[in-house]
């Protein structure tokens, strides 16, 4: 087994071991592991126990993670193992409020929520059976945020939403800025759903009709780019809302004779139809280099081990209600993807604002990308394709609608000691705002500064306050290039490793485009524009300085 880190063994103790009644851990991090690949394995039809080993030398080398959910409840009885669902919402309270019912069963099971509250009539609309006025989609928002806000995810982190609603919607305008007062909405992120339309109006400057979902009638003619304007301002200010190109999305779509997709999940990494879920999992490519070389042998192999750790869980696990388990067992959606990027490319020599970064990750996704489907087709021709594969888009049988997503990897990517995600670092050491508290030193950068000789305690503390070490002299410029901080890589940058990365990914890809503190309004616009460009599904920004993230970024518990 790897050795694990001060932060994972407190984040291992504090969440995801289990305890009895009275609340003592009643395991050690190599007995969950060892939990985790029994339980997954178990749904194998021959050698349930070699393949359990090969699953747990992958988990407790920390080279394979699955998503929370599975490593806190695969082998208890909450045996949900998915992190991400997608539930509908109608023009109803009946539909209104059996989401939110559904929703806290969610919850309380691990996974996050998304939902498109589109269809919902806007302010002021008619309501027949009362003789009333309609409260609009946002005022419906709040229920969810205040459910949310009250259940604990199996008693271990608090539920995360994401809130979609088209730009031709009335009420966008009310949506686009339903964060702004602080402490708003802090169990959602938004996202405006933009699609082929709506850009054509912001180039064009001809109307953009906004239309009321119930009677389909234009109720408004507005500029698209005042529209674009006010989200880029607020994600300005606050960070929300993003925008989901929902065109694209559908593009992509697998199995468009399912349905339109119209919300992802929480962190916009997986869009998905109603009542679908997806168990995520991810290879740290920290732990994928042979030297200063990237080991695609050793890649590929944990990604053919981590498409079949993904199907095996969709088996095993237990979903909250039937309409969810009918909808996961449909489309078979498994999502491998990768964190540690940054630290491969520091182990490679790599800066990651360069133009070989994004040839990296070109390379790298290319490569998981056809791994995992060449598994799924080995998959297909063991155990059959996926119940709807005839109606998909794929010519050759396939065993999952789609098998490749970038997720953030949060509190994954804390267990297996790796940069969340995609994501360049946040600091070589910094103090991060999660269970009272971690220090979070890098050990690369620990490492290439005891063999250069500039290694000493002060200047570790010296560093904690920073955002960026590219003006400290004592450190070799080779050194600091390696070591950029998020706040160092110019947005463009981040937009193009997220494009790249996207190029090769079925789902989507969780990614926050960083910006410096002085950004303009108009920043904000060009990245929503390179986005859009790019082909990219979704785009985030965080503007330094902004309200800090609110969702996933503090202490959920404290
Ligand atoms: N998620 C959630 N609550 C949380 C963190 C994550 O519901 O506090 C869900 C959400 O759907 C998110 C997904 O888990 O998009 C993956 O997030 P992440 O990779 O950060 O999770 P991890 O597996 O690292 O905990």
């Amino acid at each position: 087994m790897a050795t694990l880190d001060e932060v994972a063994r407190t984040v291992l103790r504090e969440r995801y071991l289990r305890q009895d009644e009275a609340g003592t851990v009643i395991e050690t991090p190599d007995e969950l592991f060892r939990r985790v690949a029994d339980a997954v394995a178990a749904a194998e039809d021959d050698d349930v126990e070699g393949t359990a080993d090969r699953f747990y030398d992958a988990l407790s080398a920390l080279e394979f993670l699955p998503n929370s959910p599975t490593l806190m409840n695969a082998g208890t009885d909450l045996h949900q193992l998915a992190a991400c669902f997608v539930l509908p919402i109608e023009d109803s309270l009946v539909s209104i409020f059996e989401t939110l019912k559904r929703t806290a069963l969610i919850h309380q099971s691990g996974g996050g929520t998304g939902f498109s509250f589109s269809k919902i009539r806007p302010v002021g609309d008619v309501v027949a059976k009362t003789g009333g006025v309609a409260s609009g989609p946002v005022s419906f928002m709040r229920i969810f945020d205040v459910a949310t806000e009250q259940i604990k995810q199996g008693g271990r982190r608090r539920g995360a939403n994401m809130g979609v609603l088209d730009a031709s919607h009335p009420d966008v305008r009310a949506f686009v800025t339903a964060k702004h007062e602080a402490d708003a909405f802090r169990n959602f992120n938004l996202s405006v759903a933009t699609d082929a339309a709506f850009w054509d109006a912001v180039e064009s400057g001809e109307p953009y009709d906004l239309v009321n979902p119930r009677t389909g009638e234009t109720v408004d003619r507005v500029d698209a780019d005042a529209i674009l304007d006010l989200i880029a301002e607020l994600a300005w200010a606050t960070g929300d809302p993003g925008l989901l190109f929902l065109d694209e999305i559908n593009t992509h779509n697998p199995t468009p004779a399912l349905g339109r997709i119209e919300a992802t999940n929480p962190c916009g990494e997986v869009p998905l139809l109603p009542y679908e879920a997806c168990i995520l999992g991810s290879v740290n490519l920290g732990e994928m280099t042979d030297g200063d070389k990237i080991d695609r042998e050793k890649l590929a192999r944990t990604v053919r081990l981590g498409v079949r750790f993904l199907d095996d869980a969709l088996d095993v696990s237990t979903f909250p209600v039937a309409d969810i388990e009918r909808a996961v067992s449909r489309t078979r959606k498994v999502g491998v993807g990768v964190m540690g990027f940054h630290d491969m490319l520091v182990d490679i020599g790599v800066a990651y604002d360069s133009d070989e970064a994004v040839a990296v990750a070109d390379e790298v996704m290319q490569l998981v990308s056809e791994t995992a489907w060449e598994t799924s087709r080995r998959l297909a021709e063991e155990r059959g394709p996926f119940p709807v594969w005839s109606e998909s888009v794929f010519d050759d049988p396939v065993r999952n609608a789609t098998t490749t997503t970038i997720a953030p990897t949060g509190t994954i990517s804390m267990i297996a000691g790796a940069t969340a995600g995609i994501e360049p670092i946040y600091n070589v050491v910094y103090e991060k705002q999660v269970l009272g508290g971690l220090e979070m030193v890098n050990d690369r950068f620990v490492e290439i500064a005891k063999a250069r000789g500039f290694y000493d305690e002060d200047l570790l503390t010296d560093l904690k306050d920073r955002t960026s070490i590219q003006d400290v002299d004592a450190i070799p410029a080779d050194v600091k290039r390696l070591f950029q901080t998020a706040h160092d890589v110019p947005p463009e940058r981040h937009v193009a490793v997220q494009a790249a990365f996207q190029h090769h990914v079925d789902n989507a890809v969780s990614k926050t485009v960083n910006l410096p503190s002085d950004a303009s309004v108009d920043d904000v616009r060009t990245v929503f524009l390179a986005a859009r460009d790019q082909g990219l599904k979704g785009i985030t920004v965080f503007r330094s300085g902004a309200r800090p993230e609110q969702v996933l970024g503090d202490d959920p518990l404290k």
